[in-house]
């Protein structure tokens, strides 16, 4: 989601994350076979959770999310709404499209703002995410210490923090944390260092439990942590083209691809890198039971991935812990370092 756009009309963009642990409500509306995802975002908005929110703006990114965005805006009504069509392709017609379409969306938005759409706020907006992408990549290479400087619940905790406030405060926050965390110990006492994989999943539970068995959790691919900052926005060009650019091509955007390869290729080629930078010695794919892009791609990740050591787990809500335990301290004992 080009979040700059809506930052530089003046808005706050804040990610939609839903806390409910039933979502009874929302099966109703929805078919019960979706993501727990967008079941959990339908259930908060039905419950008012979100009332606090003025517009909603989704993303044809994926089939999931496009019956998300109908069923929204359908039952919880907010003032502006807008679905951004998004290309799958990366050519130059693509590009084209994809940038005339912000325009449209950041136009649509200013009217209902009453704000002028100003490109030269876009640039700054551009700046002020572009620092924040910079901030996080530091942030997130003291994990591949020897001894990782943040554990991956104080790193979710972080990115969690990050979908909710102005990213010129964020920034700020991110520079003390930076300065204060550098200097720290970090993590000595772990059996192994672990790459957790996955889509849209942002609770704690599950990481806290993999970390208190005795793994460390260095480095992710998950939309709402690494694959959301990771990639920036070219500062030279238009700032709808570098957008364009940046949301069709980033390696965590999971459906877009250049004409002459696969999206997949992109993906397994993001989460190798972060693995090789991030020294993990095995990945814990954490799959949304109802995720249609998890269904698809693990079998061909962990192919292309060989003999790396491997443990998938099932994930729905409401999200009980205990059930994975057994399994995840078998795993870490058995590749232990
Ligand atoms: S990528 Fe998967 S988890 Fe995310 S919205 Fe789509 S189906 Fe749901």
């Amino acid at each position: 989601m080009p979040e700059e756009i809506i930052h530089s009309l003046g808005a706050v963009p804040v990610r939609l994350l839903g806390l409910s642990q039933t979502t009874e409500n929302a099966h109703s509306k929805l078919p019960s076979w979706l993501c727990y995802y967008a079941r959990r975002i339908l259930e908060d908005g039905l419950k008012g959770e979100f009332n606090q929110v003025d517009g909603i703006v989704g993303m044809t990114t994926d089939d999931t999310k496009m019956h998300l965005y109908s069923a929204y805006t359908f039952y919880v009504k907010h003032g502006f709404s807008y679905l951004i069509q998004t290309p799958y392709v990366r050519d130059e017609l693509s590009l084209n499209f994809f940038a005339e379409e912000l325009e449209r969306f950041a136009i649509k938005l200013s009217q209902y703002l009453s704000v002028e759409f100003d490109e030269e706020k876009l640039r700054n907006s551009v700046k002020v995410y572009n620092r924040f992408r910079r901030l996080c990549e530091e942030l997130c290479d003291l994990r591949s210490d020897d001894a990782p400087k943040l554990s991956g619940v104080d790193w979710m905790k972080i990115m969690l923090g990050s979908t909710c406030m102005l990213k010129d405060d964020f920034n700020r926050m991110l520079e003390e944390k930076l300065e204060h965390v550098k200097d720290s110990e970090g993590i000595k006492d772990y059996m192994l260092r672990v790459h957790v994989s996955g889509t849209d999943h942002y609770d704690l539970e599950i990481l806290s439990l993999i970390e208190s068995l005795g793994a460390v959790i260095v480095s992710d691919d998950l939309c709402t942590a690494t694959g959301y900052f990771a990639g920036f926005v070219s500062e030279s060009k238009s700032p709808l083209r570098g957008l364009a650019e940046r949301y069709l091509s980033c390696s965590s955007c999971i459906l877009s691809s250049n004409p002459d390869s696969l999206s997949i290729e992109d993906r397994i080629a993001f989460i190798k890198k972060r693995i090789k930078k991030s020294r993990a010695k095995a990945l814990i794919v954490l799959r949304d039971r109802g995720c249609e892009i998890c269904g698809h791609q693990y079998p061909l990740i962990i192919e292309a991935l060989r003999n790396f050591p491997v443990l998938i787990l099932d994930v729905d809500i409401p999200i009980s812990v205990e059930q994975y335990a057994t399994r995840i301290e078998a795993f870490i004992e058995s590749h232990a370092r």
